[in-house]
């Protein structure tokens, strides 16, 4: 009964209490940021299974990241302890992997696939390009791989693909040729890409309904959080999943050719509960696929459904809150909605207008460092960036002042080579059949294995029907000199025994520490750490101290999964997100990108860099519904915070080797400007020079010094070279908005003539818009054409 769920409803506002205690067939929460989404969900659980209402095993509950779900699970068992455990809550991705590992065998993949990343299907995709001549009609690895990916998320493959596509035009049986070519690499290396994990678990579902029937009848309660990120995939899992059990009938368009079983005869049960949650003003992955209609065409998808709206905003104070309303209140197209907070004004949002990227790092950082100072936690604060690249100038200037920090990103550690290179050796290990690893490690480290051998290696193989790996068992067939031959039987020998120790025959059991132990025979005997340690070349050493966390990561791994194997390693590694931080030092700032942000909440935040080109991106211009997209991801990322918010930018930004002059966001102007507080920056050095010259200082790497440093990082500048850039801010404070520089009352018309005081004279060629948006179109007499906001700009009329 509903007894001792007392706890578990309190403090819940009336719309809250309505979602976590609904029980009907399907449930949208639909409502603004921090207003409660995810918590009600994990309320909902812990109260299912307080009441018993539903075992952990009949619980499925989908986060965005891994991270998420780490964190949910935490929560719900906070609330109902033990209880909790062997509840499914994961990524789609994660919660797919452990469907396709025990169907695997059913369609012609093994328990032990490996999925790929985005980096190794690019490397795969490559090869097909190169080998179809694809180049010559236009086609990048990368836009195939982007084609195939979109494909994929809409559940088109190669041959449903080929179907509906013009096959008289060249190009297009070209693409469809290496589509084709990749999905049968990706069989015969028993692989999955990531995009594949959901639609073959579709495809496996639509082929396989006494399958699906299984799942179906397992999970009785379905939640996901995030739901406006959900692509057509995802969306047609949920589907499938929710299905009743007895209405799974052999899907006619079941398109894969598979054997199709009739259902068994089984007691009709009505689909599972689903219940999803999110907010359309939070959609920010529509690159990827994601399809907003799984929201707005949610009641009609799924009859009955029950809608939730909420309103109260827990997180953020008001100032926070209206500007963030303010924002999201310039895209068309949406519902308004009326989020409020009861918190108070709380203080206002603070401004900071650096004169170069370091400028605005140090801005940050002596913030971080006044806030830590006034007692928060550095673990309460976040910086965002809407480009990865933006994270080197924060680093620099953080490492020079010490300010712990973390960047959000698991995927940067395991993109470096010599990870890459450790993995495949595993993967070599647990899944021989993946050519593409093994091929990988033939040469490194160097062993004389050239490209001859190789090729001779792959025909022997392709002769005899064996895999790369086998062939590597019979040295002195592959028509090899002594010392190659040497070479690979090495090899093989250290396969073998890292395969003894980590995959014993059947009936032993390794030890929880076989993962660590068989990676440093692994890398041990295979030469490769020596070679590293026999370098001269300092990159060496970081990549020694990379693979020595490397194989903590493995040994943190057993301690936390006394059982788990080789591949539960690999997968756990295969699906670190963005959001996934390798280690858990909760006593650093962190830095991502806005897109990591989602979901995620801090008492301060810093967005930087919130320019023109940056935020709304360049590339998001030529877009349809481009520009709308980055002003939901800028509402994303100013919603994360609690109390304290800071908005900063750029004068000038080195970027792609180019010093350019940044132009304020067009949402800081969204902004009321009441609600911002514009900095200056302390110190008083009248003598420095103008725009023009600080802009030269200001240039790359400009008296920064030119060598990099073993993270690839350039040298700091001396303590003394960026003091003038941070204190000499006086002649331009750093307001963007009429308060600097207000030209509001600037007549101009076309003919008359300007300085500007980065691109000298020019003349007006004309003036659109009204008000605090009117634009100059000028013709400089030597910068060329530009486009300038006329109330900020900093321009006279001559
Ligand atoms: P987002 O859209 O950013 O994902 P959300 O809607 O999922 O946000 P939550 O993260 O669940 O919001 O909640 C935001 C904050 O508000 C959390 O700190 C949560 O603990 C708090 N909160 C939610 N509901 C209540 C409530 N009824 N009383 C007090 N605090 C609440
Ligand atoms: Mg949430």
């Amino acid at each position: 009964g509903p007894t001792g769920a007392g706890d578990l409803l309190a403090g819940l506002n009336p719309q809250q209490l309505a979602a976590v205690t609904y029980r009907g067939p399907a449930l949208l929460i639909v409502a603004g940021a921090g207003s409660g989404k995810t918590s009600v969900l994990t309320r909902r659980i812990a109260l299912l299974l307080r009441q018993r209402e539903a075992w952990p095993s009949q619980i499925l509950a989908i986060t965005f990241t891994n991270k998420a779900a780490g964190e949910m699970r935490e929560r719900v068992e906070g609330l109902v302890g033990e209880a909790a455990r062997g509840m499914w809550i994961s990524t789609f991705h994660s919660a797919c992997v452990r469907i396709l590992r025990r169907e695997a065998e059913q369609f012609g993949f093994t328990k032990s696939f490996t999925i790929y990343d985005s980096g190794d299907s690019r490397a795969l995709i490559k090869r097909l390009v190169k080998e179809h001549e694809a180049d010559a009609f236009g086609m990048t690895p990368s836009s195939v791989q982007s084609r195939i990916s979109k494909l994929k998320n809409e559940l088109t493959d190669a041959e449903g693909y080929a179907r509906q596509a013009n096959m008289s035009d060249p190009a297009e049986r070209i693409f469809v040729d290496v589509f084709t070519d990749y999905q049968r690499a990706l069989q015969k290396a028993n692989a999955f890409d990531f995009d594949d994990l959901i639609a073959q678990t579709v495809f496996l579902f639509r082929a396989f309904p006494q399958v699906a029937d299984t799942y179906r009848r397992r999970f009785r309660h379905i939640l996901v959080d995030e739901y406006q990120d959900t692509n057509h995939a995802q969306y047609a899992l949920i589907h499938e999943l929710t299905r009743p059990v007895s209405a799974a009938a052999p899907d006619p368009y079941a398109s894969n050719g598979m054997m199709i079983f009739e259902p068994e005869t089984a007691p009709a049960e009505p689909g599972a509960s689903l219940t999803v949650v999110g907010d359309s003003d939070q959609s920010i992955y529509a690159f990827r696929g994601a399809d907003i209609r799984n929201i707005s065409e949610f009641e009609r998808d799924f009859p009955g459904a029950q809608v939730v709206l909420l309103e109260q905003n827990y997180r953020s104070t008001q100032n926070i809150l209206s500007a963030a309303n303010a924002v999201i209140g310039n895209n068309f197209d949406r519902k308004a909605k009326n989020l409020w907070s009861d918190k108070g004004a709380g203080d206002r949002i603070v401004g900071f207008t650096g004169y170069s990227q370091h400028d605005e790092a140090q801005f940050v950082a002596d913030e971080v460092e006044a806030l830590r100072r006034a007692g928060m936690p550095y673990s309460e604060m976040a910086v965002f960036y809407r480009t990865n690249s933006q994270s080197r100038a924060l680093e620099e200037i953080f490492i020079r002042a010490a300010v712990p920090y973390k960047i959000m990103g698991g995927t940067k550690f395991y993109e470096r080579a010599e990870i890459k290179d450790a993995l495949a050796y595993l993967v070599a290990v647990s899944n021989p059949a993946d050519d593409m690893s093994v091929r990988r490690i033939l040469n490194k480290p160097r062993r004389g294995i050239g490209d001859v051998t190789e090729t001779s290696i792959a025909r022997f193989a392709e002769e005899h029907g064996l895999s790369f790996r086998d062939a590597l068992a019979h040295p002195s067939q592959l028509g090899v000199g002594p010392k190659i031959r040497a070479a690979i039987a090495r090899l093989d020998a250290v396969l073998a025994e890292a395969t003894a120790i980590m995959q014993p025959a059947s009936g032993e059991i390794p030890s929880a520490t076989s993962v660590a132990e068989g990676l440093t025979v692994l890398l041990e005997k295979s030469g490769y750490y020596e070679s590293l340690r026999a370098s001269r070349d300092p990159q060496d050493e970081a990549r020694l101290e990379n693979l020595d966390e490397f194989v903590a990561v493995a040994r943190d791994f057993a301690r936390n999964n006394p059982e788990g194997t080789l591949v539960d390693f690999l997968t756990e590694v295969a699906l670190v997100s963005d959001a996934d931080d390798l280690d858990d030092e909760s006593g650093s700032v962190s830095l991502m990108t806005m897109h990591t942000a989602k979901g995620l909440e801090y008492d301060a935040v810093f967005v930087t860099g919130v320019e023109e080109d940056l935020i709304p991106h360049r590339i998001s211009a030529g877009e349809p519904g481009g520009p709308q997209e980055e002003r939901r991801l800028f509402y994303v990322g100013i919603t994360r915070a609690r109390k304290r918010l800071h908005l900063s930018l750029a004068m000038t930004r080195a970027q792609f080797g180019e010093v350019s002059v940044a132009m304020p966001s067009r949402f800081l102007q969204e902004i009321p400007a009441d609600l911002i507080d514009w900095r200056q920056s302390p110190g008083d050095v009248n003598s420095r020079g103008g725009m023009q010259s600080r802009a030269l200082n200001a240039r790359p790497g400009g008296g920064f010094g030119g060598g990099r440093d073993r993270f690839g990082v350039k040298p700091l500048p001396g303590r003394d070279q960026l003091k003038p850039l941070s204190t000499s801010m006086d002649k331009f404070p750093n307001k963007v908005t009429a308060k600097v520089r207000d030209n509001g009352d600037l007549e101009l018309t076309a003919g008359d003539r300007i300085r500007h005081d980065d691109f000298g004279e020019g003349r007006i060629e004309a003036v659109t818009g009204e008000g605090a948006k009117r634009i100059a179109h000028v013709r400089f007499d030597s910068a060329g054409q530009k486009k300038l906001l006329i109330k900020i700009a900093p321009i006279v009329k001559l």
